[in-house]
């Protein structure tokens, strides 16, 4: 053998040019490992996912005629860390040459530099071919500057791609950005188009979890697991999603409902960061559906922001600030995890949805993750460093390169503002109106005081109380400073002490 070339869990593209054509004199290597399942505790159903997918990567890559090694997590030959079993695999094949395609994490990266340094045989490092940018792009677009605005950067990427632009080099429909349309919340119960995501029975893999005693939360539902496996499924669930739901993605976007909960979201991140998909292909049909009168602009707009905006932006923020980015705590929070982030059992409705939701299906979309959750947990004070490995852990789309940047940064406001021009903050009554959670809540959203009073809503206005050296000369939040400052001083002590009281029994809420 001459090459050995490594494919990592989420570098699962079989278009890759590695591809193109079978050489008897390369072998492929995949590997389930503990480094991995255990760095931290993951949703059931995410190790189903990933596992499940790689298998069938391998399955796919041997009836195209290449040579594959698969390791399973039970082999007894299996070293448990990826540079450990490229070291002995690489004496087994007596290759002459070992290549890896640029991992997105910096743990990673840096555990192939370091392997690769001190090898007999040649090393070399291929792309991964699927993002639109380089790792430093972003830093480099922004050298200096204290702020790095996503809309800068997002028009830079719809031009260089010809993204909904007219001939003239001007964006469609005169503008770069539809949000303000695209706020609706869902009036009564929304229909939901189906779910078009594959059923899977995952149960001999589960079995093979427990056997070697990986520890895992969430519920596993291992008979029917709907996380696409392969490319050809991840593209039927794209078909799906740009018929049924896209159309309405933009109007409601924001909204929550406790009885659908996806609403028009696409579900798409996992194929996306797996590499099933490729994230031009996925925009383009969406600009296809809005050209062909599918679906409206907002819609298309909004999702293609998401995709060649926000996931290519947060990338550059990761690779720009590591190491070093996840020790940020620029708030000084250190409040443990309430307990019922491991089970869902809160009486704060909102929570109890958006949480007991993460954790039956590995995925919430975004609104969720960052206006229930990401915002309780910047208001009771929640250390960022935990409050990031829950998310990397819970959701089935959680890596940390894109997961990190969303929650330190967007979500807490840990990186002081290097994402998010303000923390994203609210009381009661932003989830009273974009969603149908309050409804039946133990606690009365418009209540700030008292046994019964929404929780959030003496946290939010603590949180601008403690923060005020910090954060009152931010001209976007003035609003809320204004309104503070106008409160009698007995009022701002009474919330505080209300504060004081719903911080000190979080596990109790
Ligand atoms: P849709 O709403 O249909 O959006 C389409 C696609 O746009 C997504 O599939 C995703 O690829 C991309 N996208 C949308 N928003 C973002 C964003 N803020 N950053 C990067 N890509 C985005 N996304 C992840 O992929 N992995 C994560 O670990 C992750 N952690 C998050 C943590 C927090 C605190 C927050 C606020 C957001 C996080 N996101 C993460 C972003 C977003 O919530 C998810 O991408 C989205 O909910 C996935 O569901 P979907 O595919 O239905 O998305």
């Amino acid at each position: 053998v001459r090459v050995l070339r490594l494919i990592l869990g989420d570098q699962l593209n079989p278009e890759h040019s590695w591809f193109r054509e079978a050489d008897p004199g390369v072998v492929y290597v995949l590997m389930e490992v503990r480094s991995e399942t255990d760095y931290v505790l993951h949703h059931a159903q995410k190790i189903l996912a990933i596992f499940a997918a790689m298998r069938d990567f391998a399955r796919h890559l041997r009836e195209a005629g290449h040579r594959v090694r698969y390791v399973t997590l039970d082999d007894p030959s299996n070293r448990q860390s990826i540079p450990d079993n490229l070291t002995a695999l690489a004496r087994h094949y007596t290759a002459a040459r070992v290549e890896w395609q640029s991992p997105d994490e910096w743990r990673l990266d840096e555990a192939l530099h370091a392997w690769a340094g001190g090898q007999p045989f040649e090393t070399a490092e291929a792309d991964s071919e699927h993002f639109l940018t380089s790792r430093s792009e972003m830093a480099e677009l922004f050298e200096g500057r204290k702020q790095w605005l996503m809309e800068h950067f997002y028009r830079r990427m719809r031009r260089r791609h010809g993204l909904l632009m007219t001939a003239r080099g001007e964006p469609e429909g005169g503008k770069w950005n539809f949000d303000h349309d695209n706020r609706k919340p869902w009036p009564g119960t929304p229909p939901e188009p189906a779910d078009a995501r594959p059923m899977h029975d995952h149960r001999a893999l589960w079995d093979m979890l427990q056997r070697c005693g990986v520890k895992s939360m969430g519920e596993a539902q291992a008979e029917c697991v709907r996380w696409p496996v392969n490319r050809i499924e991840a593209l039927a669930c794209l078909d799906a999603f740009i018929e049924n739901a896209l159309p309405h993605f933009g109007d409601f976007e924001d909204a929550m409902s406790s009885t659908g909960q996806r609403l028009f979201h696409s579900l798409l991140s996992f194929a996306l960061n797996v590499k099933m998909l490729h994230p031009l292909e996925v925009v383009r049909r969406a600009e296809d559906a809005w050209r062909g009168g599918h679906a409206p602009l907002s819609a298309a707009e909004g999702f293609i922001r998401q995709i060649v905006g926000w996931r290519e932006y947060v990338r550059g923020i990761y690779w720009a600030h590591m190491p070093g980015y996840d020790d940020r705590n620029a708030l000084g929070h250190h409040a443990p995890l309430p307990r019922w982030f491991w089970t869902g059992d809160t009486g704060m409705r909102c929570l109890q949805m958006a949480i007991g939701q993460s954790l039956r299906t590995a995925h919430a979309h975004h609104i969720q993750r960052l206006m229930v959750i990401g915002n309780f947990a910047l208001l009771a004070g929640l250390d960022p460093r935990a409050v990031h490995h829950w998310y990397l852990g819970v959701y089935v789309d959680a890596f940390e390169w894109v997961e990190l940047p969303n929650t330190l940064g967007m979500s807490q406001w840990a990186d002081g503002g290097i994402i998010a021009t303000k923390p994203y903050v609210s009381s009661g009554a932003y989830i009273k109106r974009m969603s149908d959670y309050c409804k039946g809540c133990r606690y009365e959203h418009k209540q700030r005081m008292g046994e019964t009073a929404c929780p959030y809503n003496a946290l939010y206005w603590d949180f601008f109380d403690r923060n005020e050296d910090l954060l009152s000369s931010n001209m976007r939040l003035g609003m809320a400073y204004r309104q503070l400052r106008k409160m009698p001083q007995a009022e701002r002590e009474a919330l505080r002490a209300q504060a004081g009281e719903v911080r000190a029994r979080l596990d109790e809420l």
